[in-house]
């Protein structure tokens, strides 16, 4: 048993998701958080799953996660649909239950966010309402965990009954005559392609649909159906769709007005307004922007961050000093030991360090996203954007491209065109994913502790402008054009879950700490041996005559330029490629015992982290960019381009940062 959940965006699918079956897929207080289907078990019902989909306005698909929910409910055909409607916006969310009533699937309509609803002392006759559809209605708090058990025993029954929604008749005059007669027409042909007649009559009157070409209606009958709809829009004196839709309009003002009490504006509306209008101000909304992501950094940083991550790293050193100590007791082979101890600990613990600082980064980041901010700022974003010829919509990656790329790069599927995808996919490389982030603290932290929180935000705003100036030139020669329009609801803000909060923080910590064991754990060992050992596979006394060090000393000439006059920089940046967090845990392993300022000067530091911020996204990255541009030359092109955006800015920077200091 399949059952689908389908609503608008921001209507609470994915928190409804997540109770039903104990997932923990993301929530967010914004539009176009899910962009994939998500299949999950019913809680306590072994053969019931649950889909969760990306948020539609209307089964006439017009962004690609429209279609995806589309596809989904007419070629995979669910069992049941529950149709979540956002209560406070409740005229528009039942636009598309209208919709979805015609395609004759069992459904049951939860209207979540009742909390809301009553707090402002507002009140739903769901008896009513569920009458005048023809639909059984369930009023729930999905995020307050109320209602649940109730939804659910329904949906069950109605599925297992086969309890389809009961016919009722919404339309009257020339609509309800057309749809009509154009259903019955269709009848047999709909049938045939197993279509739903109703919904192929009105997907046929609104027009604009590939779908009835799939019902192969002869010359004649098209011919029919020209004509009537001809008639309606005569009759009706409006286009065929418009008139449709009016119709529905109506009919669910006609509910709302028999089955919906709303006091007054819900308190979050009004308290929206009123934060809107300093937080998205023309002038204003820049700077707080750059306030509130300051802060942020700041407070990840500097103070949570910098109490955590020194405790962890001192347990941490105080866990290697002791193993050490152990390993050196027992007698163990020393060649062993120098492994454990100089390969696989010292990369490890370097990374695992930054734990804390990223998960506070990520806590505060979704504490922005649920409140409903980060909304805002797409909004704000939309009119910069617009500059370089894309839209607030390109914002979502490139936001999400701050915690890392891959998603990012999968998350531009959603654009409207594939110049807007394609554009963007190129941007993602300037926004410095989480993976960069041990690289810029240690670097921050060796040289430039005093202004720490500055040059981090420095960075970040420093990739985003060459971006900027990247999407500026990309425009006026590669992708000219213009973005495809940018319409955005704007979500009412919201105080930010905990359990949200403590979700993600808890998924990328797993997520962190899962890389550390691996890729991490493997590029240390591997650069631990290659440091130790030299083409005969005799352990060396100093890495300067190991394998690395010869074929490393081979490129270091190319990196002089830039300021890196010692081999282990350039090598250490070509193990980023498998992982970013790799450039830092493989310069630890290198440097054994000296430290980074015995290599590296402020300035060549500072060349070294303006390489890091631009240089080729890691591998997963890339194969990603390859699945989505669809050609490997492609992604070929973004790194090579990376590399040489990189190469330049850090040799210019560093040439003219040497004839001016
Ligand atoms: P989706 O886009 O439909 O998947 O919606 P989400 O599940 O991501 O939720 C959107 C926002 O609504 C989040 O900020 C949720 O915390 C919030 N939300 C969901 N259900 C409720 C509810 O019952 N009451 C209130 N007040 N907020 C809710
Ligand atoms: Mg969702």
């Amino acid at each position: 048993m399949r059952i689908a959940l389908i609503g608008n965006q921001n209507s609470g699918k994915t928190t409804l998701f997540n109770i039903l079956t104990g997932a923990n897929q993301r929530v967010g207080n914004f539009p176009g958080v899910t962009v994939e289907q998500k299949l999950g078990n019913l809680i306590g019902a072994k053969n019931v799953f649950v889909i969760d989909l990306p948020g539609i306005y209307s089964l006439s698909p017009f962004t690609r996660e429209e279609v995806v929910s589309r596809d989904f409910l007419l070629k995979e055909k669910p069992d049941g649909i529950i149709n979540i409607v956002d209560a406070t916006n409740i005229e528009r969310n039942l636009y598309l239950t209208m919709q979805l009533l015609e395609l004759n699937i069992p459904m049951v309509v939860a209207i979540n966010m009742m909390d809301e609803m009553t707090g402002a002392g507002g009140s739903i006759d769901v008896h009513r309402l569920g009458e005048m559809f023809g639909v059984p209605v369930a009023p729930i708090s999905a995020a307050k965990n109320e209602g649940i058990e109730l939804l659910t025993d329904m949906i069950v029954r109605c599925v297992k009954n086969r309890r389809t929604p009961t016919h009722v008749d919404f339309y009257s005059g020339a609509v309800r005559r057309t749809l009509y007669s154009a259903a019955r027409l269709i009848e047999a042909h709909a049938a045939a392609a197993g279509i739903p007649a109703r919904f192929a009559a009105s997907k046929i009157i609104e027009g604009g649909d590939p779908l009835p070409e799939r019902l192969n209606l002869t010359e004649n009958e098209m011919d029919i159906l020209r004509h009537t709809i001809n008639k309606m829009e005569r009759e009706t004196d409006a286009r065929s769709d418009a008139a449709l839709a009016d119709a529905r309009y109506e009919y669910i003002k006609k509910v709302c007005s028999e089955s919906v009490h709303k006091i007054r504006e819900t308190r979050g509306q009004i308290r929206s307004v009123a934060i809107d209008g300093i937080l998205t101000h023309r002038i204003l909304s820049l700077p707080i922007f750059l306030c509130v992501m300051f802060l942020v950094f700041w407070l990840s940083f500097n103070i949570v961050g910098k109490f955590l991550s020194s405790l962890l790293a001192e347990a941490i050193s105080y866990l290697t000093l002791t193993v050490n100590g152990a390993l050196i007791a027992m007698d163990v082979n020393p060649v062993m030991r120098s492994l454990a101890v100089d390969g696989a600990l010292r990369g490890i613990g370097g990374i695992l360090a930054f734990l804390p600082a990223i998960a506070a980064l990520f806590f505060f980041l979704s504490i922005l996203e649920d409140s409903g901010y980060m909304a805002r700022v797409a909004f704000v974003m939309d009119r910069f954007l617009r500059g370089i010829g894309l839209s607030g919509r390109s914002f979502v990656p490139l936001l999400i491209g701050f915690g890392c790329s891959v998603p990012a790069i999968m998350a531009s599927r959603t654009l409207g065109s594939e110049r807007d995808k394609r554009m963007t996919i190129s941007l993602i490389p300037f926004i410095s994913c989480s993976a960069k982030l041990p690289i810029y603290a240690v670097f921050i932290a060796a040289f430039f502790p005093a202004h720490s929180a500055f040059v981090m935000l420095g960075l970040y705003v420093a990739g985003i402008l060459l971006g900027i100036l990247y999407g500026f030139l990309m425009n006026k020669t590669t992708y000219m054009g213009k973005s495809a329009p940018f319409l955005m609801e704007l979500p009412p803000y919201r105080v930010p879950s905990a359990k949200s909060a403590r979700r993600l923080i808890w998924m990328k910590s797993k997520d962190f700490i899962s890389r550390v064991f691996t890729i991490i754990l493997l590029t240390s060992i591997a650069v631990w041996f290659l440091r130790t050992f030299d083409f005969r596979l005799n352990m060396t006394a100093d890495s300067g005559q190991s394998m690395l060090a010869v074929v490393g000393k081979r490129v270091a000439p190319l990196f002089t330029p830039l300021g890196f006059t010692d081999w282990r920089a350039p090598t250490a940046l070509i193990v980023g490629f498998t992982a970013k967090e790799a450039v830092v845990s493989s310069l630890i392993v290198l440097l054994g015992e000296e430290r980074l300022t015995d290599i590296f000067t402020p300035l060549s530091a500072a060349s070294f982290l303006i390489f890091t911020l631009l240089y080729t996204p890691c591998a997963a990255a890339v194969a990603a960019a390859k699945r989505e541009l669809g050609s490997a030359a492609a992604a070929l092109k973004l790194v090579i381009f990376q590399t040489c955006t990189a190469y330049a800015a850090a040799m210019v920077f560093y040439q003219l940062a040497r004839v001016l200091c």
